[in-house]
Protein backbone atom coordinates (compact mmCIF):
# COMPACT_ATOMS: atom_id res chain seq x y z
CA UNK A 1 0.00 0.00 0.00
CA UNK A 2 1.16 3.98 -0.76
CA UNK A 3 2.33 4.97 2.28
CA UNK A 4 1.31 8.58 3.79
CA UNK A 5 4.40 9.62 3.36
CA UNK A 6 4.39 9.43 -0.58
CA UNK A 7 0.82 10.56 -0.52
CA UNK A 8 -0.18 13.85 -0.79
CA UNK A 9 -4.17 12.99 0.04
CA UNK A 10 -4.71 13.66 3.54
CA UNK A 11 -5.90 11.26 6.00
CA UNK A 12 -9.57 12.29 6.19
CA UNK A 13 -9.82 11.69 2.38
CA UNK A 14 -7.72 9.12 2.09
CA UNK A 15 -9.81 6.77 5.03
CA UNK A 16 -13.25 8.46 4.47
CA UNK A 17 -15.80 5.17 4.74
CA UNK A 18 -16.97 4.01 1.58
CA UNK A 19 -19.39 1.83 3.10
CA UNK A 20 -22.05 1.77 6.19
CA UNK A 21 -20.12 -1.13 7.60
CA UNK A 22 -17.23 0.95 7.15
CA UNK A 23 -18.30 4.03 9.08
CA UNK A 24 -16.77 4.34 13.15
CA UNK A 25 -18.62 4.57 16.39
CA UNK A 26 -22.14 4.99 15.02
CA UNK A 27 -23.26 1.02 15.33
CA UNK A 28 -27.04 2.29 16.23
CA UNK A 29 -27.66 3.90 13.26
CA UNK A 30 -26.00 1.98 11.17
CA UNK A 31 -27.90 -0.78 12.56
CA UNK A 32 -31.11 1.34 11.86
CA UNK A 33 -30.70 1.83 8.46
CA UNK A 34 -29.48 -2.14 7.30
CA UNK A 35 -32.89 -2.58 8.73
CA UNK A 36 -34.64 -0.05 6.71
CA UNK A 37 -32.59 -1.89 3.64
CA UNK A 38 -33.80 -5.32 5.01
CA UNK A 39 -37.41 -4.79 5.14
CA UNK A 40 -37.84 -2.80 2.67
CA UNK A 41 -39.25 0.55 4.73
CA UNK A 42 -36.83 3.24 2.66
CA UNK A 43 -37.94 6.76 4.23
CA UNK A 44 -38.40 9.39 1.86
CA UNK A 45 -36.59 11.81 3.83
CA UNK A 46 -33.84 11.27 6.17
CA UNK A 47 -31.83 13.97 8.49
CA UNK A 48 -28.60 13.23 9.71
CA UNK A 49 -27.68 15.79 12.51
CA UNK A 50 -24.08 15.73 14.07
CA UNK A 51 -20.97 17.96 15.18
CA UNK A 52 -18.89 19.01 11.73
CA UNK A 53 -16.59 16.43 10.46
CA UNK A 54 -18.55 13.19 12.02
CA UNK A 55 -19.46 11.60 9.07
CA UNK A 56 -22.91 12.96 7.86
CA UNK A 57 -22.27 13.14 4.35
CA UNK A 58 -20.39 10.03 4.37
CA UNK A 59 -23.00 7.78 5.98
CA UNK A 60 -25.10 9.25 3.69
CA UNK A 61 -23.12 8.53 0.02
CA UNK A 62 -23.20 5.02 1.95
CA UNK A 63 -26.75 4.83 2.30
CA UNK A 64 -27.27 6.08 -1.82
CA UNK A 65 -24.50 3.26 -2.61
CA UNK A 66 -26.42 0.59 -0.32
CA UNK A 67 -29.37 1.90 -2.09
CA UNK A 68 -27.94 1.93 -5.32
CA UNK A 69 -25.27 -0.99 -6.09
CA UNK A 70 -25.59 -3.67 -8.32
CA UNK A 71 -23.23 -5.57 -7.47
CA UNK A 72 -19.48 -6.65 -9.05
CA UNK A 73 -21.00 -8.76 -11.53
CA UNK A 74 -24.42 -6.76 -12.00
CA UNK A 75 -26.90 -9.72 -10.69
CA UNK A 76 -27.81 -7.75 -7.82
CA UNK A 77 -31.59 -6.58 -8.49
CA UNK A 78 -32.33 -4.66 -4.85
CA UNK A 79 -30.44 -2.59 -2.35
CA UNK A 80 -28.20 -4.60 -0.07
CA UNK A 81 -27.08 -4.05 3.39
CA UNK A 82 -23.08 -4.43 2.68
CA UNK A 83 -22.44 -2.26 -1.09
CA UNK A 84 -19.70 -4.08 -3.11
CA UNK A 85 -18.13 -0.97 -3.77
CA UNK A 86 -16.70 -2.13 -7.34
CA UNK A 87 -20.20 -2.05 -9.42
CA UNK A 88 -20.52 1.19 -12.01
CA UNK A 89 -23.03 2.81 -9.37
CA UNK A 90 -20.71 2.13 -6.25
CA UNK A 91 -17.67 3.70 -8.13
CA UNK A 92 -19.35 7.18 -9.67
CA UNK A 93 -21.32 7.34 -6.28
CA UNK A 94 -17.71 7.18 -4.30
CA UNK A 95 -16.20 9.32 -6.81
CA UNK A 96 -19.13 12.23 -6.36
CA UNK A 97 -19.99 11.96 -9.79
CA UNK A 98 -23.26 9.61 -10.39
CA UNK A 99 -25.56 11.73 -12.69
CA UNK A 100 -29.13 10.00 -9.87
CA UNK A 101 -26.82 10.81 -6.98
CA UNK A 102 -26.79 14.43 -6.21
CA UNK A 103 -25.15 16.39 -4.22
CA UNK A 104 -26.04 20.26 -3.18
CA UNK A 105 -24.32 22.38 -0.57
CA UNK A 106 -26.88 24.40 0.74
CA UNK A 107 -24.72 26.68 2.70
CA UNK A 108 -23.57 28.24 -0.95
CA UNK A 109 -26.89 27.42 -2.44
CA UNK A 110 -29.54 29.38 -0.30
CA UNK A 111 -32.04 30.52 -2.42
CA UNK A 112 -35.35 29.60 -3.57
CA UNK A 113 -34.50 29.53 -6.86
CA UNK A 114 -31.54 26.65 -6.33
CA UNK A 115 -34.51 24.80 -4.63
CA UNK A 116 -36.65 25.49 -7.48
CA UNK A 117 -34.06 23.40 -10.06
CA UNK A 118 -33.84 20.34 -7.88
CA UNK A 119 -37.80 20.27 -6.95
CA UNK A 120 -37.98 20.20 -11.28
CA UNK A 121 -35.78 17.90 -11.63
CA UNK A 122 -37.64 15.35 -9.12
CA UNK A 123 -40.24 14.33 -11.13
CA UNK A 124 -37.58 13.27 -13.80
CA UNK A 125 -36.94 9.36 -13.16
CA UNK A 126 -33.86 8.14 -12.83
CA UNK A 127 -31.26 7.58 -15.62
CA UNK A 128 -29.14 4.12 -14.24
CA UNK A 129 -29.73 3.92 -10.96
CA UNK A 130 -32.25 2.23 -8.94
CA UNK A 131 -32.96 5.39 -6.51
CA UNK A 132 -32.85 9.02 -6.90
CA UNK A 133 -30.98 10.05 -3.81
CA UNK A 134 -30.42 13.74 -2.99
CA UNK A 135 -27.97 14.93 -0.67
CA UNK A 136 -28.63 18.09 0.62
CA UNK A 137 -25.46 19.36 3.14
CA UNK A 138 -25.73 22.39 6.00
CA UNK A 139 -29.87 21.93 4.76
CA UNK A 140 -30.03 24.59 7.60
CA UNK A 141 -28.74 27.24 5.69
CA UNK A 142 -31.45 27.12 3.10
CA UNK A 143 -33.75 30.49 2.77
CA UNK A 144 -37.71 29.74 4.92
CA UNK A 145 -38.63 30.07 0.92
CA UNK A 146 -36.51 27.42 -0.40
CA UNK A 147 -37.91 25.40 2.83
CA UNK A 148 -41.53 26.08 1.43
CA UNK A 149 -40.65 25.63 -2.17
CA UNK A 150 -39.47 22.19 -0.84
CA UNK A 151 -42.38 21.16 1.33
CA UNK A 152 -44.93 19.96 -1.01
CA UNK A 153 -42.27 17.52 -2.48
CA UNK A 154 -41.57 16.05 1.19
CA UNK A 155 -44.82 15.21 1.59
CA UNK A 156 -45.57 13.61 -1.73
CA UNK A 157 -42.23 12.48 -2.94
CA UNK A 158 -42.68 10.89 -6.40
CA UNK A 159 -41.25 6.86 -5.70
CA UNK A 160 -38.01 5.77 -5.93
CA UNK A 161 -36.81 9.15 -4.92
CA UNK A 162 -35.03 9.71 -1.38
CA UNK A 163 -33.49 13.20 0.59
CA UNK A 164 -30.72 12.78 2.33
CA UNK A 165 -30.14 15.93 4.58
CA UNK A 166 -27.10 16.66 6.79
CA UNK A 167 -26.62 19.29 9.35
CA UNK A 168 -24.72 20.53 12.21
CA UNK A 169 -28.08 23.04 13.40
CA UNK A 170 -30.82 20.98 13.34
CA UNK A 171 -32.60 23.52 15.44
CA UNK A 172 -32.84 26.01 12.41
CA UNK A 173 -34.75 23.68 10.52
CA UNK A 174 -38.89 24.67 10.14
CA UNK A 175 -40.45 22.06 12.51
CA UNK A 176 -42.67 21.60 9.01
CA UNK A 177 -39.87 19.99 7.38
CA UNK A 178 -38.42 18.01 10.33
CA UNK A 179 -41.76 16.35 10.61
CA UNK A 180 -41.66 15.01 7.08
CA UNK A 181 -38.00 13.24 8.08
CA UNK A 182 -36.61 10.45 9.70
CA UNK A 183 -33.96 11.90 12.15
CA UNK A 184 -30.74 10.27 13.22
CA UNK A 185 -28.46 11.81 15.27
CA UNK A 186 -24.66 10.69 14.95
CA UNK A 187 -22.97 10.59 18.08
CA UNK A 188 -19.68 11.63 19.26
CA UNK A 189 -17.21 9.11 18.54
CA UNK A 190 -16.04 8.01 21.91
CA UNK A 191 -12.19 7.90 22.89
CA UNK A 192 -11.58 4.54 22.99
CA UNK A 193 -13.38 3.76 19.58
CA UNK A 194 -11.16 6.64 18.02
CA UNK A 195 -7.68 6.14 19.03
CA UNK A 196 -8.61 1.82 18.24
CA UNK A 197 -9.79 4.03 14.73
CA UNK A 198 -6.35 5.95 14.33
CA UNK A 199 -4.38 2.55 15.69
CA UNK A 200 -6.12 1.01 12.28
CA UNK A 201 -5.44 3.79 10.43
CA UNK A 202 -1.34 4.26 11.26
CA UNK A 203 -1.03 0.04 11.67
CA UNK A 204 -1.79 0.52 7.41
CA UNK A 205 0.42 3.30 6.93
CA UNK A 206 3.51 1.57 8.87
CA UNK A 207 3.63 4.61 11.23
CA UNK A 208 5.03 3.77 14.82
CA UNK A 209 3.10 5.55 17.93
CA UNK A 210 2.91 5.81 21.92
CA UNK A 211 -0.66 5.36 23.02
CA UNK A 212 -0.40 8.01 24.80
CA UNK A 213 -0.03 10.19 22.30
CA UNK A 214 -3.32 9.28 20.13
CA UNK A 215 -5.45 9.22 23.32
CA UNK A 216 -4.35 13.13 23.33
CA UNK A 217 -5.25 13.16 19.69
CA UNK A 218 -8.33 11.42 20.59
CA UNK A 219 -9.05 13.63 23.32
CA UNK A 220 -8.70 17.12 21.18
CA UNK A 221 -11.00 16.00 18.47
CA UNK A 222 -13.99 16.15 20.99
CA UNK A 223 -15.45 13.12 18.91
CA UNK A 224 -14.60 14.19 15.53
CA UNK A 225 -12.95 12.01 13.02
CA UNK A 226 -11.99 14.41 10.44
CA UNK A 227 -10.41 16.30 13.61
CA UNK A 228 -8.82 13.62 14.80
CA UNK A 229 -7.43 12.79 11.65
CA UNK A 230 -6.23 16.29 10.84
CA UNK A 231 -4.23 16.45 13.85
CA UNK A 232 -2.72 12.84 13.01
CA UNK A 233 -1.65 14.48 9.90
CA UNK A 234 0.19 17.11 11.69
CA UNK A 235 1.34 15.02 13.81
CA UNK A 236 3.24 13.10 11.55
CA UNK A 237 4.75 15.86 10.04
CA UNK A 238 5.88 17.04 13.40
CA UNK A 239 7.90 14.11 13.71
CA UNK A 240 9.17 14.00 10.49
CA UNK A 241 9.04 10.60 9.48
CA UNK A 242 9.63 8.91 13.91
CA UNK A 243 7.74 7.64 16.35
CA UNK A 244 4.09 9.89 16.95
CA UNK A 245 5.22 10.45 20.85
CA UNK A 246 3.07 11.86 23.52
CA UNK A 247 5.72 14.92 24.07
CA UNK A 248 5.96 15.72 20.45
CA UNK A 249 1.48 15.77 20.29
CA UNK A 250 1.67 17.88 23.68
CA UNK A 251 3.45 20.36 22.44
CA UNK A 252 1.77 20.49 19.12
CA UNK A 253 -1.62 20.83 20.57
CA UNK A 254 -0.74 23.36 23.15
CA UNK A 255 -1.96 23.27 25.74
CA UNK A 256 -4.59 20.53 24.71
CA UNK A 257 -3.76 18.19 27.00
CA UNK A 258 -5.53 18.42 29.72
CA UNK A 259 -3.39 18.10 32.68
CA UNK A 260 -2.32 21.96 33.13
CA UNK A 261 -5.60 22.47 33.55
CA UNK A 262 -6.54 20.05 35.96
CA UNK A 263 -3.24 21.13 37.85
CA UNK A 264 -4.57 24.71 38.18
CA UNK A 265 -8.38 23.71 38.77
CA UNK A 266 -6.92 21.33 41.73
CA UNK A 267 -5.17 24.49 42.91
CA UNK A 268 -8.16 26.71 42.39
CA UNK A 269 -10.57 24.43 44.39
CA UNK A 270 -8.11 24.19 47.47
CA UNK A 271 -7.90 27.92 48.05
CA UNK A 272 -4.02 27.59 47.60
CA UNK A 273 -3.37 31.11 45.85
CA UNK A 274 0.41 30.80 46.23
CA UNK A 275 0.28 27.24 44.72
CA UNK A 276 -1.75 28.57 41.46
CA UNK A 277 0.60 31.46 40.89
CA UNK A 278 3.70 29.12 40.97
CA UNK A 279 1.76 26.55 38.92
CA UNK A 280 0.83 28.79 36.58
CA UNK A 281 4.06 30.72 36.54
CA UNK A 282 5.74 27.28 35.49
CA UNK A 283 3.89 26.82 32.43
CA UNK A 284 2.86 29.96 31.24
CA UNK A 285 5.41 30.22 28.24
CA UNK A 286 4.24 26.56 26.75
CA UNK A 287 0.68 28.23 26.93
CA UNK A 288 -0.46 29.02 23.21
CA UNK A 289 -3.25 30.81 23.58
CA UNK A 290 -5.34 32.49 27.27
CA UNK A 291 -8.84 31.62 25.34
CA UNK A 292 -7.65 27.72 25.12
CA UNK A 293 -6.21 27.77 29.08
CA UNK A 294 -9.23 29.34 29.57
CA UNK A 295 -11.48 26.62 28.05
CA UNK A 296 -9.86 24.07 29.60
CA UNK A 297 -10.07 25.11 33.06
CA UNK A 298 -13.75 25.64 32.33
CA UNK A 299 -14.12 22.15 31.01
CA UNK A 300 -12.75 20.83 34.19
CA UNK A 301 -15.12 22.43 36.42
CA UNK A 302 -17.62 20.99 33.74
CA UNK A 303 -16.13 17.21 34.13
CA UNK A 304 -15.83 17.85 38.27
CA UNK A 305 -19.60 19.33 37.52
CA UNK A 306 -20.77 15.97 35.72
CA UNK A 307 -19.27 13.43 38.33
CA UNK A 308 -20.56 15.49 41.75
CA UNK A 309 -23.66 15.01 40.37
CA UNK A 310 -23.35 11.05 39.21
CA UNK A 311 -22.74 11.38 36.12
CA UNK A 312 -19.45 10.49 35.39
CA UNK A 313 -19.91 7.58 32.72
CA UNK A 314 -20.31 10.82 30.59
CA UNK A 315 -17.06 12.04 31.71
CA UNK A 316 -15.42 8.67 30.60
CA UNK A 317 -16.51 9.07 27.46
CA UNK A 318 -14.12 11.58 26.36
CA UNK A 319 -11.48 11.57 28.90
CA UNK A 320 -9.09 8.63 30.32
CA UNK A 321 -9.48 7.13 33.06
CA UNK A 322 -6.54 8.50 35.13
CA UNK A 323 -7.94 11.92 34.63
CA UNK A 324 -11.40 11.50 35.89
CA UNK A 325 -9.67 9.69 39.04
CA UNK A 326 -7.83 12.85 40.16
CA UNK A 327 -10.64 14.83 39.50
CA UNK A 328 -12.69 12.75 41.67
CA UNK A 329 -10.32 12.81 44.25
CA UNK A 330 -9.86 16.66 44.18
CA UNK A 331 -13.45 17.37 44.80
CA UNK A 332 -14.28 14.70 46.95
CA UNK A 333 -14.96 16.93 49.73
CA UNK A 334 -15.68 19.40 47.97
CA UNK A 335 -19.31 20.68 47.76
CA UNK A 336 -21.26 21.22 44.42
CA UNK A 337 -22.30 24.80 45.20
CA UNK A 338 -18.52 25.82 45.39
CA UNK A 339 -18.16 24.28 41.88
CA UNK A 340 -20.44 26.06 40.49
CA UNK A 341 -19.51 29.27 42.59
CA UNK A 342 -16.42 28.99 40.60
CA UNK A 343 -17.77 28.00 36.92
CA UNK A 344 -20.67 31.12 37.62
CA UNK A 345 -16.85 33.32 38.37
CA UNK A 346 -14.88 31.90 35.35
CA UNK A 347 -18.55 32.21 33.12
CA UNK A 348 -18.68 36.19 34.49
CA UNK A 349 -15.13 37.04 34.54
CA UNK A 350 -13.74 34.91 31.54
CA UNK A 351 -15.57 36.36 28.49
CA UNK A 352 -14.05 39.68 29.48
CA UNK A 353 -10.07 38.04 29.93
CA UNK A 354 -10.76 36.46 26.37
CA UNK A 355 -12.46 39.62 24.60
CA UNK A 356 -8.36 40.44 23.76
CA UNK A 357 -5.15 41.60 25.07
CA UNK A 358 -4.59 39.91 28.28
CA UNK A 359 -1.65 40.33 30.25
CA UNK A 360 0.08 37.64 32.80
CA UNK A 361 -0.66 39.79 35.76
CA UNK A 362 -4.30 39.89 34.92
CA UNK A 363 -4.88 36.18 34.79
CA UNK A 364 -2.69 36.00 38.01
CA UNK A 365 -4.90 37.85 39.40
CA UNK A 366 -8.08 36.34 38.32
CA UNK A 367 -6.60 32.99 39.45
CA UNK A 368 -6.29 34.73 43.04
CA UNK A 369 -9.92 35.61 42.93
CA UNK A 370 -10.72 32.02 42.04
CA UNK A 371 -8.94 30.93 44.87
CA UNK A 372 -10.48 33.51 47.18
CA UNK A 373 -13.70 32.49 45.69
CA UNK A 374 -13.46 28.82 46.83
CA UNK A 375 -12.78 29.65 50.34
CA UNK A 376 -16.24 31.28 50.11
CA UNK A 377 -18.61 29.07 53.04
CA UNK A 378 -21.87 27.77 51.15
CA UNK A 379 -25.07 29.36 52.57
CA UNK A 380 -25.94 26.30 54.35
CA UNK A 381 -21.96 27.27 56.19
CA UNK A 382 -23.24 30.82 56.86
CA UNK A 383 -26.58 29.21 58.53
CA UNK A 384 -25.03 26.85 60.77
CA UNK A 385 -22.66 28.94 61.47
CA UNK A 386 -24.22 31.78 63.39
CA UNK A 387 -27.19 29.22 64.15
CA UNK A 388 -25.03 28.60 66.87
CA UNK A 389 -25.12 32.52 68.08
CA UNK A 390 -29.07 31.77 67.89
CA UNK A 391 -29.54 35.24 67.21
CA UNK A 392 -32.93 36.25 68.84
CA UNK A 393 -34.48 38.79 65.67
CA UNK A 394 -37.98 38.72 67.17
CA UNK A 395 -37.39 41.74 68.64
CA UNK A 396 -34.24 43.76 67.32
CA UNK A 397 -34.84 44.27 63.75
CA UNK A 398 -34.78 47.60 61.40
CA UNK A 399 -33.58 50.97 61.10
CA UNK A 400 -36.37 52.76 60.32
CA UNK A 401 -34.77 54.89 57.81
CA UNK A 402 -34.62 51.58 55.61
CA UNK A 403 -38.49 51.23 55.68
CA UNK A 404 -40.72 48.22 56.73
CA UNK A 405 -38.99 45.15 56.99
CA UNK A 406 -41.52 42.13 56.18
CA UNK A 407 -40.60 38.89 58.44
CA UNK A 408 -42.55 35.97 58.96
CA UNK A 409 -45.19 37.34 56.73
CA UNK A 410 -45.89 40.30 59.19
CA UNK A 411 -45.28 44.02 57.98
CA UNK A 412 -44.70 45.29 61.43
CA UNK A 413 -41.88 47.67 61.40
CA UNK A 414 -39.38 47.37 64.09
CA UNK A 415 -36.97 49.80 66.09
CA UNK A 416 -33.20 49.52 65.83
CA UNK A 417 -31.76 49.16 69.34
CA UNK A 418 -28.27 48.45 68.91
CA UNK A 419 -25.12 49.41 66.65
CA UNK A 420 -24.39 46.28 66.07
CA UNK A 421 -28.06 45.46 65.32
CA UNK A 422 -28.17 48.47 62.68
CA UNK A 423 -25.66 46.40 61.19
CA UNK A 424 -27.26 43.11 61.21
CA UNK A 425 -30.83 44.96 59.94
CA UNK A 426 -29.24 47.16 57.28
CA UNK A 427 -27.83 44.28 55.36
CA UNK A 428 -30.35 41.83 56.18
CA UNK A 429 -33.03 44.09 55.25
CA UNK A 430 -31.62 43.58 51.72
CA UNK A 431 -30.92 40.03 52.05
CA UNK A 432 -34.53 39.58 53.31
CA UNK A 433 -35.67 41.39 50.36
CA UNK A 434 -34.59 38.47 48.47
CA UNK A 435 -36.82 35.13 48.01
CA UNK A 436 -34.03 32.58 48.14
CA UNK A 437 -33.09 33.44 51.32
CA UNK A 438 -36.30 34.57 53.15
CA UNK A 439 -38.51 32.03 52.22
CA UNK A 440 -36.32 29.10 52.84
CA UNK A 441 -33.84 29.95 55.84
CA UNK A 442 -33.96 33.71 57.15
CA UNK A 443 -37.34 34.76 57.15
CA UNK A 444 -38.96 31.68 58.49
CA UNK A 445 -36.58 31.15 61.07
CA UNK A 446 -37.21 32.83 64.44
CA UNK A 447 -33.75 32.58 65.60
CA UNK A 448 -32.22 34.90 62.59
CA UNK A 449 -29.08 32.93 61.88
CA UNK A 450 -27.09 35.86 61.05
CA UNK A 451 -23.25 37.48 62.28
CA UNK A 452 -21.48 40.56 61.22
CA UNK A 453 -18.78 37.84 59.33
CA UNK A 454 -21.78 35.90 57.61
CA UNK A 455 -22.84 39.74 56.77
CA UNK A 456 -19.70 40.25 54.88
CA UNK A 457 -19.79 37.19 53.37
CA UNK A 458 -23.34 37.60 51.77
CA UNK A 459 -22.00 41.27 50.89
CA UNK A 460 -19.39 39.64 48.90
CA UNK A 461 -21.25 37.21 47.09
CA UNK A 462 -23.21 39.31 45.88
CA UNK A 463 -20.37 41.55 44.80
CA UNK A 464 -19.61 38.61 42.86
CA UNK A 465 -23.09 37.85 41.49
CA UNK A 466 -24.79 40.62 41.09
CA UNK A 467 -27.65 38.04 39.13
CA UNK A 468 -27.38 35.38 41.34
CA UNK A 469 -30.20 33.74 42.57
CA UNK A 470 -28.25 34.00 46.27
CA UNK A 471 -29.11 37.54 46.28
CA UNK A 472 -30.93 38.94 43.71
ZN1 LIG B 1 -21.82 -1.92 -5.90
Amino acid sequence: MESFRESSVVLARKYRPIKLSGLVGQDMLVLALCNAISNNRIPHALLFSGIRGIGKTSIARAFAMSLNCIGADGSVRSPVTDACGLCSNCVSIIASSHCDVIEFDAASHTGVADMRSIIESVGYSSSSARWKIYIIDEVHMLSSSAFNAMLKTLEEPPDKVVFIFATTEPEKIPVTVLSRCQRFSLERIGLESMVDHIITILDKEGIKYEKSALSIIASASEGSVRDALSLLDMAILKSGGGDIVADIVSNMIGISNREPARILFSQILSGNATGVIKVFDDMYNSISSIESLMSRIMEVCYHATLIKIGNKDIVYRSCQTDYVEKIESIIESTKLSVILRLWQVMVNRGKVLTGGFVSKIEIEMFFVELCHCSLWPSIDDILNIVDNKSYNMSHNVCDTKHGNVNINGSSDSIKQETSEVSNVCVNSSCIIKNNAINSNSIGVSSNIPITNRSIDILNDVNNYFPNSVIVE
